[in-house]
């Protein structure tokens, strides 16, 4: 009903009911160049459909239903017994239901099944962040469960089945399971080496039993978990399932759930460990070396998530300037908010361009791709994360007031922002995992020069910053020290060789002009005027294509 008092003008529409996969140029223009031919036009249709349903009222009403009504902690049953439940909003079952059917678990093996499952990842995940986190866990797991042929052949199928079954049950009574992981306790997240959880063997076959405690343990309703304890040979990688075959519940006592700064839809627990069966992964004392196959694959889905927190903010502030007026004309007019809205759609195609690669990489498996990954992996990890917090910022504050409103969904993503740079290895972690690959991998170096290089000679910017960086990169003299502007400096020079090869050249100019040449501020906003801003600002646009 209209109030009495006034006539609302002026007030943005939603940025609802559209595709959000074919809106998003820099993303659909990725897929079709790195998905070979043979899938290509299913995976194009499938990842329309996603794109609608990620942006269709439903979804969204579902994003803020999740993120409104955290989870809950059950510990225990009416009747005094410990159950160590926890409680979901319908609406975090549908988000994950809806990406579990749509195969956002599944990309291992197949041709360009990579690209597509980070396209997928990047369109869904704007709909709601914190249901991306068991999505990721469980696809990440299968290259650690790939370490013991059996147990792969037992739980690959579960863990990349497109059926959603919600509740704790016996893995074998389930069309498909949720993975987690137990890495981080209380002494130590990224000193993983630290961790004092014991593993007893049990028997001959691989069975143990385990005690003691994981300080951060998300998506806790999770079918099992990939832990890490220490076994009489060393850190070990072990599958801990909640429920044991026979139905009886695995000892898995939640403590508490972390009240967070985001992620709310979420659950991370804090649970101990008290004789709880487990089944180990790989070999004793191999432990590191198998749960990091897992990590590697989610430090990438930190990337992918990013870009989409970006992506969203990004579409978002600009829907908001298309129909905002102020002074007379539309805000995305006013030369100075061009330019900010501008900066903010070249770091999203930045970091959507530079996650969809590194998926590529990971289809091609080759052993030139894979040394690429070793340093493109943590270098992307760090700047793409670091980036997207200060990018999401500035993208509420288009909004003006109303993006600090939750109603807006601003503050959701803000919320969310920091997450991907902290967990799987914080910032320091990703640079220094950078320098110990430059160390100890000349290959992964290779690599990675030969992918900037392809790019060599079309931009000038480029060229000098290439160069820069070879500089940085042959002075070893408190390299510790400087490894992140080294590192961001190697991340900048790959995603700018990326857009000179393939975005419109109104996005590669501003990108080379402002991130490689120098030529920027400190805030977003301050690129060169003379850039042609209208154009890729247009090109973000959030509008049906
Ligand atoms: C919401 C949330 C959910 C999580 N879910 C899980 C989960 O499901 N499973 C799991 O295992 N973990 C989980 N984590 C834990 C997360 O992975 C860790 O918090 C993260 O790896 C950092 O470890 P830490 O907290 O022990 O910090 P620390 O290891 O104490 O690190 C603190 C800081 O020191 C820096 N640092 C560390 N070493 C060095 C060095 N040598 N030089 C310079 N700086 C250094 C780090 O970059 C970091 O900034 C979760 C965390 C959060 C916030």
């Amino acid at each position: 009903m209209a109030p009495t008092t006034h006539t609302v003008t002026n007030q943005v529409p939603p940025l609802v009911g559209y595709d959000v996969f074919a809106a998003d140029l820099a993303l659909s223009e990725a897929v079709r160049r790195h998905l070979p031919a043979e899938p290509s036009a299913a995976a194009l249709t499938e990842l329309g459909e996603l794109g609608r349903a990620a942006g269709s009222a439903q979804a969204q009403a579902w994003g803020a239903q999740a993120d409104g009504n955290p989870p809950v902690l059950r510990s225990h049953d009416r009747y005094g017994n410990r159950i160590d439940e926890v409680e979901f909003h319908p609406a975090w079952h549908r988000l994950l239901g809806h990406a579990v059917g749509a195969g956002l678990t599944d990309a291992w093996g197949r041709p360009g099944g990579h690209v597509r499952r980070a396209a997928g990842f990047l369109v869904w995940t704007q709909a709601e962040a914190g249901h991306g986190c068991p999505l990721s866990m469980t696809h990440a797991a299968v290259p650690a469960l790939r370490t013991d042929p059996a147990l792969a052949r037992e739980w690959e199928p579960l863990l990349t089945s497109t059926v959603y079954e919600e509740g704790l049950r016996p893995p074998g009574e389930k069309a498909g399971v949720l993975f987690g992981m137990g890495m981080t306790e209380k002494q130590g997240g990224t000193d993983v080496r630290s961790s004092t959880t014991r593993a007893q063997p049990l028997s001959a076959a691989g069975e143990y039993l385990l005690t003691g405690h994981k300080w951060f343990c998300s998506a806790p309703m999770s079918d099992a978990f990939l832990v890490l304890a220490q076994a009489p040979g060393g850190p070990t990688c072990f599958l801990l399932p909640r429920v044991l075959p026979d139905g009886t519940r695995n000892p898995f006592a939640i403590q508490r759930l972390k009240d967070k700064l985001g992620n709310r839809s979420n659950a991370s627990a804090e649970v101990e460990f008290d004789g709880t069966w487990a089944r180990r992964v790989g070999e004793e004392g191999r432990g590191l070396r198998t749960i990091m196959e897992m990590v590697a694959a989610t430090r990438l889905d930190c990337v992918t998530g990013s870009a989409a927190l970006m992506r969203q903010a990004a579409a978002q502030a600009i829907h908001h300037c298309t129909y905002r007026g102020v002074f007379g004309g539309p805000l995305i007019e006013k030369p100075l908010m061009r330019n900010v809205l501008a900066d903010l759609a070249l770091e999203s195609e930045a970091a959507t361009v530079l996650a969809v690669r590194l998926a590529a990489a990971y289809d091609a498996d080759t052993e030139g791709e894979r040394a690429f990954l070793r340093i493109a992996v943590p270098a992307a990890k760090y700047w793409v994360t670091k980036q997207c917090t200060p990018m999401v910022a500035e993208a509420l504050e288009c909004l003006g007031g109303n993006g600090y409103v939750e109603e807006s969904g601003m503050p959701r993503l803000l919320r969310e922002a920091p997450l991907n740079s902290i967990w799987e290895g914080s910032g320091n972690v990703q640079a220094l995992d950078v320098l110990r690959a430059l160390r100890r991998e000349p290959s992964a170096l290779n690599a990675f020069l030969q992918e900037v290089g392809r790019a060599r000679g079309a931009d000038h910017r480029l060229d000098r910053a290439i160069k820069g960086m070879l500089t940085e990169l042959a002075d070893l003299e408190g390299i510790e020290a400087r490894a992140r502007r080294l590192v961001e400096r190697m991340a900048t020079v790959l995603q700018g060789s990326l857009l000179v090869r393939w975005a419109p050249p109104e996005v590669a100019d501003a990108y080379c002009a402002s991130r490689l040449g120098g030529d920027r501020g400190s805030a977003f906003g301050t690129l060169p005027h003379s850039l042609d801003l209208a154009a890729v600002v247009e090109r973000a646009r959030p509008v049906d294509r």
